[in-house]
């Protein structure tokens, strides 16, 4: 599809063009293998000698056309899909780290993938420093290791809705040549495209926003192409010297900068992890793509009505959603979404944990749950839930305090969810 179409055009028509004749709606390959005429045939994919199909854990028809979609939304030059968020960030992450390696990670992630980083990973030999992604530029460089191999952050984290200045990240990434990994999730590539800022690896929990309707977990990683391999050969062994289970093959030599990253990814982490998409899960994935610029405005325009007028109510002590002015990252939201953040806010009931737990179970319009970027509003109280795991201090870190609710502002009427809100704090 033409580079210059608007993020609109690319939502609705990207990654699938039918031929004369074709299906309009993109075909879903229920297969999991593919005939060939010849074993030769066959072989040559073997040795990625030529591209197609020939077992659906490593690709798939059409999983391929979704992840194209989300490719030229980003602006990126290759892209797979995976079959959660999850596991998105680990292969992003283990594509180019392995045992001995190390990872500058702001402390502002997602709790599945603080544990994933500081329990699992680490357990694989892999060391995750944390900052503090306000930190000082010497805080930072005081975070790099000789063994560093990538930057990982998120534009927007959930649920700290902490805003990543995604320039000084890849600033201070490429300093020590090294990528800069950022985990849009939240934003979407409707409202930031953090290739456009110098990231280089872009995950995605498409469980959210991207499908939408809360119907099919999924993930998404696509490459920008712009990070140079071969430049920094040394850090980065299994792109830039021969992978024995290919024959030989050096993937930033075969397949340049734009290829190498996700075709290692795909050869080798689905070849032997298999935490592939279903071809129906891409289906929906790519119904709810079709719409997300729509719906994406709407959830922000109802977050923003929403945490303004939880800003002026007597019984909320704090909001925090990255529109209202008074946000500590207002202005980095500004640079890096002029069009809207995301339909997450954040805000504290007076009373603390005891108040924020009546308080949701007084809504009748939003409903507890473990997910968020719903058309349906929903909200959730992460330091008895999802981040559980974590001490008080690490909540603190993550920017989650234990008063913290989440709420998740779908696609209903404005009018009608605050005056839910109105109701349950009153009877409070
Ligand atoms: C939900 C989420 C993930 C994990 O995605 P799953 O699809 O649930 O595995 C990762 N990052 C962010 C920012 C998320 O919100």
């Amino acid at each position: 599809m033409n580079k210059s179409y608007q993020i609109e055009t690319k939502c609705v028509q990207g990654g699938y063009r039918p031929g004369n004749g074709e299906p309009r709606q993109i075909p879903i390959v229920q297969s999991t293998t593919f005939r060939y005429e010849t074993s030769t045939d066959m072989g040559k994919l073997f040795d990625l000698e030529a591209s197609g199909y020939f077992y659906s854990r490593l690709q798939n028809p059409t999983c391929d056309t979704v992840a194209a979609k989300i490719c030229e939304m980003e602006g990126g030059t290759a892209a797979m899909l995976t079959s959660s968020g999850q596991a998105a960030s680990f292969y992003a992450v283990f594509n180019i780290a392995s045992a001995g390696d190390h990872i500058v990670s702001s402390a502002a992630i997602y709790g599945g993938t603080y544990n994933l980083f500081a329990v699992t990973m680490k357990r694989m030999g892999i060391e995750f420093t944390f900052v503090n992604p306000d930190c000082t530029d010497e805080e930072l460089e005081a975070a790099f290791r000789p063994n560093t191999k990538a930057v990982f952050g998120e534009t927007i984290a959930n649920p700290s809705l902490v805003v990543l200045d995604i320039e000084r990240f890849a600033r201070a990434a490429h300093a020590h040549g090294v990528p800069l990994i950022v985990d849009n999730t939240f934003a979407t590539p409707v409202n930031c495209r953090p290739f456009e800022w110098g990231a280089d690896i872009v995950t995605h929990s498409t469980t959210k926003y991207m499908d939408g309707h809360g119907a099919a977990v999924g993930g998404c990683i696509v490459d920008s192409g712009s990070f140079d391999w071969m430049a920094h050969a040394d850090k980065f062994p299994g792109l830039t010297t021969p992978d024995d289970s290919y024959h030989g093959v050096v993937y930033a030599e075969r397949f340049g900068n734009a290829g190498a990253f996700i075709t290692k990814a795909t050869a080798q982490l689905m070849r032997d992890f298999g935490s592939v998409q279903s071809p129906q899960s891409a289906f929906m994935l790519n119904l709810g793509l079709e719409s997300l610029h729509v719906r994406m405005e709407r959830h922000c325009a109802n977050a923003a009505a929403i945490a303004r007028y939880l800003e002026s109510h007597e019984k909320i002590a704090w909001v925090n959603h990255p529109s209202l002015s008074s946000c500590k990252y207002h202005a980095l939201a500004e640079k890096y979404m002029p069009r809207g953040t995301c339909g997450v806010i954040s805000f504290g009931v007076k009373g603390g944990r005891a108040a924020a737990e009546a308080f949701m179970g007084n809504l009748t319009i939003a409903a507890i749950e473990t997910h968020v970027a719903d058309a349906r509003s929903c909200c959730l109280h992460p330091a008895s839930t999802t981040h559980r795991q974590m001490s008080d201090a690490e909540l603190a870190a993550a920017g989650v305090p234990s008063d913290l609710v989440r709420l998740s502002c779908g696609l209903e009427s404005s009018v009608d969810l605050i005056a839910d809100i109105e109701q349950a704090l009153a009877r409070l």
